[in-house]
């Protein structure tokens, strides 16, 4: 075999495998764009969604699944929608002495419970009245207590995602989101 034809030989693989790197790095590519673009339709959708959904609890509707929506797919965009939630299911305030004084008949008193009976006749001891060891009673706080619904709750959730902060009443929220606008020189959302 001739010099020439080996150089042609040589010339030759060199092409085939340029040729074959090339194709790699293009398939590479392809499937990267298609992920990307992916990942681009799913954050567009959303996008659509989260407004959609912001829209309706700035109505006054859907508020109970819309927060939990939003403790997904909920962005910093999203806090006027859930201090909306907020302020729409205030807690109920009761007084949990009040409340107790409201029951007629406390459970009946529970007799002390003897030890079963012996089965034979000659008892191994004397039956002793069994008494329950005493007990302190708790102190009953008689503060008002907050009861919130689960609405509020999963608004709470949502707003909790944004780092750093953890509220939980509405004020506090509100208060804060204030602050931040301004902070931030971010034009008012209300
Ligand atoms: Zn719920």
């Amino acid at each position: 075999m001739s010099i020439k034809s080996i150089k042609v030989i040589f010339c030759f693989l060199c092409l085939f495998l340029l040729i074959s790197e090339a194709l790699t790095i293009f398939g590479q590519s392809r499937n990267k764009i298609k992920t990307i673009s992916k990942i681009a339709k799913k954050l567009k959708a959303e996008d659509v969604r989260r407004k959609e959904v912001e829209t309706l609890l700035l109505r006054g509707e859907y508020q109970h699944d819309g927060s939990g929506e939003l403790i997904y797919i909920g962005t910093i965009l999203s806090v006027p929608a859930l201090l909306k939630v907020l302020e729409n299911n205030p807690p109920q305030i009761f007084n949990p002495c009040d409340w107790a004084s409201v029951i007629e008949s406390p459970l009946a008193p529970v007799n002390n419970p003897l030890p079963p009976p012996q089965l034979n006749n000659t008892p191994l001891s004397l039956p002793v009245p069994y008494s329950p060891p005493k007990v302190e009673e708790p102190k009953q706080d008689c503060s008002p207590h907050k009861s919130y619904i689960c609405t509020y709750a999963h608004a709470v959730t949502a707003l909790r995602k944004i780092p750093g902060q953890n509220f939980v009443d509405y004020q506090d929220w509100k208060n804060w989101w204030e602050k931040y606008q301004t902070e931030t020189k971010s034009p008012k959302i209300k």
